[in-house]
């Protein structure tokens, strides 16, 4: 595996990055043996976050331009505090 020790179960393949064994329920490997996982922080590593809060401003503004009713737009129950606080939105989840 590399030079921190051998595998535990040496017949199976693991993620080069993470170590996590191709049993994993839906796990994939691309060609350098990365798992999916890896693969999506990475990619998450690229994305200009300012931009897309640009973007989710304009979102918001818009939407609570056409709102008519008390809430102003709709997201994951996750999601309603940082939306309140961040973009003076009125969430309904
Ligand atoms: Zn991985």
């Amino acid at each position: 595996m590399n030079s921190f020790g051998t595998p535990p179960f040496p017949q199976l393949q693991y993620c080069k990055r993470c170590c996590m064994p191709e049993t994993n329920e839906g796990i994939k490997f691309d060609e350098k043996g990365i798992c999916q996982s890896c693969q999506s922080m990475e990619q998450k590593m690229h994305i200009d976050w300012d931009e897309r809060e640009k973007i989710l401003r304009k979102f918001f503004e818009e939407a609570k331009s056409k709102t008519k009713g008390p809430y102003d737009c709709v997201v994951g129950i996750c999601e309603i505090i940082k939306t309140e606080k961040n973009y003076s939105g009125c969430p309904i989840s």
